[in-house]
């Protein structure tokens, strides 16, 4: 059967990329696979990304149209604080490569992921999409935040020069099923939801890193997906949109603690450990933009996408990714 979009997912193995695919298989309406697509996942194993020539190989075998580009060194907020130069030089290989190779290929459209970490520490709220290169971003998470402004960049000039079609959504803290639930190097969710589970199974001490005080938005994986396939189908700007839940729905680290003491059903407390770092107090981001393009559009309670979340990784303890492996 001939398709005429060959939409080719980078880092499809991923939290976001497996959610992609699940929207895809699953949902029964709008989001759902249409007959003229056909999506391809990649994982590290299909080439390294950050080589030229692996990511031409891929690109020579599947011929994409289309490009969702999600791949990328991503950690929380600890991993980033360690391998700053990894960050840098590791996402801008792999975003260079991936771009270039899509314009050399005259891919038609490429959606790439930025995130709201990258916006500037100093900066006044809610932060939109016009505020990404208006100072330098958290000290915590330079090497990253430099190398995703860089999409943007890059994919104003493929614009200018080349009318080419690359754009990028910028997404909130992602959380869900086939997350990365590493102990040391994950998001705050993931990281918390296997502390929890441990705390509950051994009767260990559940231990949050920090004060508990500094604010996020947190998206669903799933729902994020939904947003990215309608990006890739509808959204014809090369500017950045923010996807995000609305300001309203920013919670303390300290509600997240809550939310996943009730999700895994822990009966005992827990304590901060103000040791460790906060990272940025709070990047309250406006999803206004989305909302005027989406204005329907149904976000899942963070509750119900907390409990999916930790029912998902204690069905899935032994295969999931905990660093154990
Ligand atoms: P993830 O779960 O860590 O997945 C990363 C994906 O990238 C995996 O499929 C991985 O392949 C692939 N990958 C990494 N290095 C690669 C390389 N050198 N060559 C080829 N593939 C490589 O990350 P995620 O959370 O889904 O993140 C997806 C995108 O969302 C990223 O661009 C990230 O910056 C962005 N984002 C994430 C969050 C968040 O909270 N998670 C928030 C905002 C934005 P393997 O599985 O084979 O290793
Ligand atoms: P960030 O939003 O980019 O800072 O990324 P994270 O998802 O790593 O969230 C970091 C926030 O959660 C900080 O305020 C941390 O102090 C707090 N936090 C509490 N416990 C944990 C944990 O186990 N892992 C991580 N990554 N952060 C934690």
């Amino acid at each position: 059967m001939s398709h005429d979009k060959v939409i080719l997912v980078t880092g499809g193995s991923g939290l976001v990329g497996k959610a992609i695919e699940w929207v895809i298989e699953n949902d029964k309406g709008r989001f759902g696979k249409m007959e003229d697509e056909k999506w391809i996942f990649l994982t590290s194993k299909d080439g390294d990304l950050r080589s030229t020539e692996a990511t031409r190989a891929i690109f020579d075998k599947y011929k994409p149209t289309h490009v969702i580009h999600l791949a990328a060194l991503v950690g929380g907020l600890f991993k980033n604080m360690k391998y700053k130069l990894d960050f840098l030089r590791d996402n801008l290989l792999i975003n260079d490569n991936v771009l270039h190779t899509s314009h050399e290929h005259k891919v038609k459209k490429v959606v790439s992921c930025l995130s709201t970490c990258i916006f500037p520490d100093k900066t006044t709220y809610p932060i939109d999409e016009t505020m990404i290169h208006d100072g330098p971003p958290h000290e915590s998470n330079f090497g990253y935040a430099y190398a995703k402004r860089l999409i943007d960049t890059q994919n104003k000039a493929y614009y200018d020069q080349f009318g080419d079609k690359f754009t990028s959504v910028i997404p909130t803290n992602v959380f869900g099923p086939h997350d990365n639930y590493d102990l040391q190097d994950s998001h705050v969710i993931p990281g918390l939801i296997h502390k929890c589970y441990l705390a509950k199974k051994n009767g260990t001490p559940f231990v949050v890193a920090g004060s508990g005080k500094p604010l996020r938005q947190f998206i669903y994986s799933r729902d994020l997906a939904k947003l990215f396939i309608w990006v890739l189908r509808e959204y014809d700007e090369v500017d950045p949109i923010i996807l995000s839940v609305g300001e309203k729905d920013e919670v303390s680290i300290r509600d997240v603690a809550d939310a996943i003491v009730n999700a895994v059903d822990f009966k005992g407390g827990y304590s901060f450990d103000t040791s460790k770092a906060d990272g940025q107090y709070k990047k309250t981001a406006s999803n206004e933009k989305l909302l005027k393009y989406i204005p329907d559009f149904k976000f899942t309670p963070f509750e119900t996408a907390v409990k999916e979340s930790a029912e998902w990784f204690i069905q899935n303890y032994d295969n999931a990714r905990t660093g154990k492996h």
